[in-house]
């Protein structure tokens, strides 16, 4: 495809629609434009002459501003609580400083189209340009209501530093990366952080790339609120029927509940199991020192616990660890006085303890020293100690709803 055929041909640069549906309404609530080229009945993706260095910016710019201009003219007839996702590049958004696009969009507010429709999708690729000055501009579209979203796919390195200075009011994650099994388990985590983060600074998910089921359920699951990919709708070159998947969404979400309610179930009898077997065994030790109970508790928990030991409510070791290694239980003195309260949640895991009077099943984590996934039951001893049973993966794997 020659950079020249297409200018040269303009008519047939035409835009492709995507819907993008959301989870509290289960419709679609906006649509991302996608450039498309029709040539000899063929549909082509101008992804690659946008993204073709060797092509002039001005030519680029001629044909992105078209595309825009055939999409908003579409755009007018949708109701207008619909948004419409733009994919910006950051040199093409800096071409003559913004001003021409700006101008583009107003010309559309003036025939009643609300600029806080318009989504900008920033992408970053290979900008060498002012970062300063690219943060300006954004800043300025954005007094205009202009909202900003970005993008995991091509700024992976420095994705969450940019995420902190522009504060994004939509995240857009690409769950292509969950097709393998070998990067799910780090990239679970790491899509847990930033679903914390969007949490922290307000800005809201969307999953796109979804192309299976459990990409959908994924998302659902990960605080995911807008969902894109062709499981939901393929780009098209028209608008779709906003409740066309309401059902199948609300069949899915039912199935989605319905699985993590079990597995929420397993984890709350697994967290009794232990609170009744742990306490039986406290209440007949009352009288023995700490080594004692953990011999007790081992005699119950031998094939479930691999670490055990007490601390006082601000976190110090009030006894030594207690440590199943390969050649069975030993004593680790070491840890005595060692200070724990700097751990995610153990104050709060301490307090509710406390006031409750009862154990905690905690979340999954990787221990520190064996790099296992694990989880923790803490249960309170008395006024002021509190005993901790890490639970092995091999217990929890038995266990899959543990998982
Ligand atoms: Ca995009």
């Amino acid at each position: 495809m020659d950079a020249l055929d297409i200018l040269t041909d303009l008519e047939n640069v035409i835009p492709y629609f995507q819907p993008i549906f959301s989870a509290d309404e289960q419709r679609v609530i906006a649509y991302e434009v996608l450039g498309r080229y029709r040539s000899d009945g063929n549909i082509i993706s101008l992804g690659p002459f946008f993204h073709d260095d060797q092509i002039p910016d001005e030519y680029k710019y001629e044909v992105d501003q078209l595309l825009v201009k055939k999409a908003l003219e579409r755009a007018l007839e949708l109701e207008d609580d619909v948004s419409i996702f733009l994919n910006r590049d950051a040199d093409l958004l800096m071409y003559r400083h913004g001003e021409p696009f700006l101008h583009e969009l107003m010309a559309f507010e003036k025939k009643g189209l609300n600029l806080k429709r318009i989504v900008l999708e920033i992408s970053e690729g290979n900008y060498e340009g002012d970062i300063d000055q690219l943060d300006h501009l954004l800043q300025y579209y954005r007094t205009y209501g202009i909202r900003l979203a970005i993008a995991s796919i091509d700024s992976e390195s420095n994705f969450i530093e940019r995420i902190g200075q522009l504060s994004p009011d939509i995240i857009k994650i690409n769950l292509q990366a969950l097709k393998s099994n070998a990067t799910s388990t780090n990239f679970t985590d790491v899509l847990f952080t930033l679903s914390l983060l969007a949490r922290k600074i307000g800005a809201t998910l969307l999953f796109e790339n979804i192309e299976m089921s459990y990409q959908l359920q994924y998302a659902w699951k990960n605080g995911g609120r807008y969902y894109q990919g062709f499981y939901l709708q393929p780009p098209v070159p028209m608008f779709v029927e906003r409740d066309a998947l309401k059902g199948r969404l609300k069949g899915k979400f039912h199935e989605f509940i319905a699985y993590e309610k079990r597995k929420l179930e397993a984890i709350y009898s697994t967290a009794e199991f232990f609170q009744n077997k742990v306490q039986d065994i406290v209440i007949r030790n009352k009288k023995v020192n700490y080594e004692e109970l953990f011999a007790s508790l081992v005699k119950e928990l031998d094939q479930i616990a691999f670490r055990m030991y007490v601390c006082d409510e601000d976190g110090f070791q009030k006894s030594a660890n207690y440590f199943k290694g390969e050649s069975g239980w030993s004593t680790q003195i070491e840890y005595i006085q060692k200070n724990w309260s700097w751990r995610p949640y153990f104050l709060e895991n301490i307090i509710k303890m406390r006031n409750e009077r009862k154990g905690i099943l905690s979340d999954l984590y990787s221990d520190i020293e064996t790099g296992d996934t694990i989880r923790t039951f803490s249960y309170p001893l008395n006024g002021n100690d509190y005993l901790f049973i890490d639970i092995t993966y091999q217990y929890l794997f038995e266990n899959e709803q543990l998982l």
